[in-house]
């Protein structure tokens, strides 16, 4: 089951749900980090679902097109990584080591958008900021 407010929006954006689609956004909706289409297709696996890689980018295009998924760059890494856009602002710690990527909700960025759009005349929409280091595990395994 996917959220109410996810289906609605799909259904305003005229994103049809068939099974396999809803299938994707389960998975992504169950994890609690952004995941990459291949942690997506094993994840499906392990439901007994198997998937086209190829569908799976497909479908996650077109949602991202729609702004229903936001698509995270990895600087290291080619894959990108998705998650579900459930409309919250947010920044991303990411581990140079396993590439892991971490959300991280409070933005301390409010303040300094207000007093720069006051400087620069500039309507600001949104900024992204992104923090890079070693998560616990890896900075543990590092410091051996
Ligand atoms: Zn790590
Ligand atoms: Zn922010």
């Amino acid at each position: 089951m996917i959220d109410k407010n996810l289906a609605e929006r799909m259904k305003l954006a005229n994103i049809k749900q068939t099974k396999q689609r809803l299938a994707i956004l389960t998975v992504m909706q169950d994890s609690q980090q952004p995941l990459t289409v291949d942690q997506i297709y094993n994840n499906l696996i392990k439901k007994d679902i198997t998937l086209d890689l190829s569908t799976i980018y497909r479908f996650l295009d077109l949602l991202t097109t729609k702004n229903l998924v936001i698509k995270i760059n990895n600087i290291q890494d080619e894959r990108h990584l998705y998650e579900i856009n459930d409309g919250y602002h947010r920044h991303y710690l990411c581990c140079l080591e396993c590439n892991k990527i971490i959300a991280v909700k409070h933005c301390p960025l409010e303040d300094y958008e207000k007093s720069l759009a006051q400087e620069t005349e500039f309507k600001i929409v949104t900024h992204k900021l992104s923090v890079y280091g070693y998560c616990p595990e890896c900075a543990k395994k590092r410091r051996k």
